[in-house]
């Protein structure tokens, strides 16, 4: 049986440890959500602050050339390119990871449109509903005849794949489950079947490692404001290989994707390269937050941060099957590493009410339907005994049945 003192000798060998420090958490909390919005860097105060009273408050318009703010989506592009397997040049740092979806997918449907036969996009019908939606919005405004087909328990990935499929568009990292693609393996079997794949890195961007061009992706997209902590809303990213880049212009061809926007050119002409999938004028304030969280992930070595993750999912999964085995809890994450993610998740027949309970204790996760209680391990900034800590709150709740009071059965707006 694990105790809490092998947790904190764990911690005392931790060489990531003291990245905690690096980070604003408030105190009496266990932050276990850190895939859904990450903490802030200690440093993202002070840029902001530096933002609104120097750049924007002194600098005033100037400051589009002064401080940087018209390369800024390149600039952290190239940062957020080195834990993406990306090169320079590859990544801008633009928009919503919903808009970038809608970006990639229209220029591989273009893309693929020298071969007309092709009007199936692949997808899983578990994915992160945007993902869907920006899917079925893209095949009702082209009104082509471009079919959604949905992977699920009836139909594997091997099956959905055939001669007919334009895009294969997937989450490397389920959103739900922590279930992890292959991602070389699944872009070999779509590029067999002459399919390009675009691959959805919100759980996965500075939680696994990842080499998108070592994959021979396509297209990939992803937030900052989850294992990056870009701050609420922060602006997205998308990488385009470079074989791609120019071979066709995105539909939402704003004038910051113009290759000389200040011409005032009455026509279109796209940037060379990745800036043609910038649209219009950034929220500066929020971009400029990304560089602080991407300075902090940057320091750390990938490898060591894989398996930190992997050792706090494997501990969080242990203990709670030990210490709260009696209740009906369910993982559906997979145990095997190769296709876990960095977050846990455990079904309960009273999920809500029981995260509801956690989170009013100070154990921060979230909730997603059906039933999933959802844990994320961000090892920057826990530690094994935080795990130890959190378990034991969950024991707690559920030995006492403290979660079934009518406040926590209460649905707000945002679970
Ligand atoms: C969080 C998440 C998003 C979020 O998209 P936004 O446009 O930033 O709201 C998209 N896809 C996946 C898989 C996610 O987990």
């Amino acid at each position: 049986m694990l105790t809490r003192a092998d947790c904190l000798a764990a911690d005392a060998r931790d060489p990531l440890a003291a990245f905690k420090q690096q980070f604003t958490i408030p105190e009496g909390v266990l932050y276990l959500d850190g895939n859904s919005l990450g903490v802030p860097p200690k440093t993202a105060a002070a840029r902001c602050s530096k933002v609104v009273s120097q750049e924007w408050g002194v600098g005033l318009i100037r400051s589009w050339n002064t401080a940087g703010w018209f390369e800024l989506p390149g600039r952290l592009g190239n940062k957020l390119g080195q834990l993406l397997g990306a090169n320079d040049n590859e990544v801008v740092v633009t928009d919503t990871t919903s808009l970038n979806l809608f970006k990639a997918l229209a220029a591989a449907i273009r893309i693929q449109q020298q071969a007309p036969q092709r009007r199936v996009i692949v997808s899983e019908r578990d994915n992160f509903p945007t993902d869907l939606y920006m899917i079925q919005g893209m095949i009702d405004l082209l009104q082509q005849g471009y079919e959604l087909r949905l992977t699920d328990d009836t139909l594997s990935l091997e099956q959905a794949l055939d001669d007919d499929v334009a895009v294969l568009l997937l989450s490397h990292v389920n959103y739900r489950t922590g279930a992890m693609y292959d991602m070389a393996a699944t872009t070999a079997l779509a590029h067999r079947h002459g399919a390009l794949t675009i691959w959805d890195l919100a759980h996965a961007a500075g939680a696994v490692p990842l080499d998108l061009n070592a994959a021979e992706a396509d297209f990939a997209v992803g937030c900052t404001y989850k294992y990056l902590n870009g701050g609420p809303g922060s602006p997205a990213f998308i990488w385009v290989a470079a074989r791609h880049q120019d071979r066709f212009w995105q539909p939402l061809s704003g004038w910051w994707g113009h290759n000389r926007p200040f011409d005032m050119d009455p026509s279109y002409q796209p940037a060379q390269g990745i800036r043609r999938f910038l649209c219009g004028t950034q929220p500066i304030t929020s971009l400029a937050m990304v560089e602080c969280g991407l300075d902090v992930a940057l320091q750390a070595d990938m490898a060591a941060v894989r398996a930190k993750s992997l050792a706090l999912t494997d501990l969080f999964i242990q203990l709670v099957e030990q210490r709260c085995g009696q209740h009906p809890l369910t993982l559906v994450t997979p145990r095997e590493h190769a296709r876990r993610g960095s977050h846990v998740s455990f079904r309960h027949p009273h999920g809500f009410a029981v995260m509801q309970a956690l989170i009013a204790r100070g154990v921060i996760g979230d909730y997603r339907e059906p039933e999933v209680l959802r844990f994320g391990i961000t090892p920057l900034y826990l530690s094994h005994a935080d795990i130890w800590d959190a378990v034991e709150v969950l024991r707690d709740i559920l030995d006492s049945g403290s979660w079934d009071r009518p406040a926590f059965h209460q649905r707000a707006s945002v679970t």
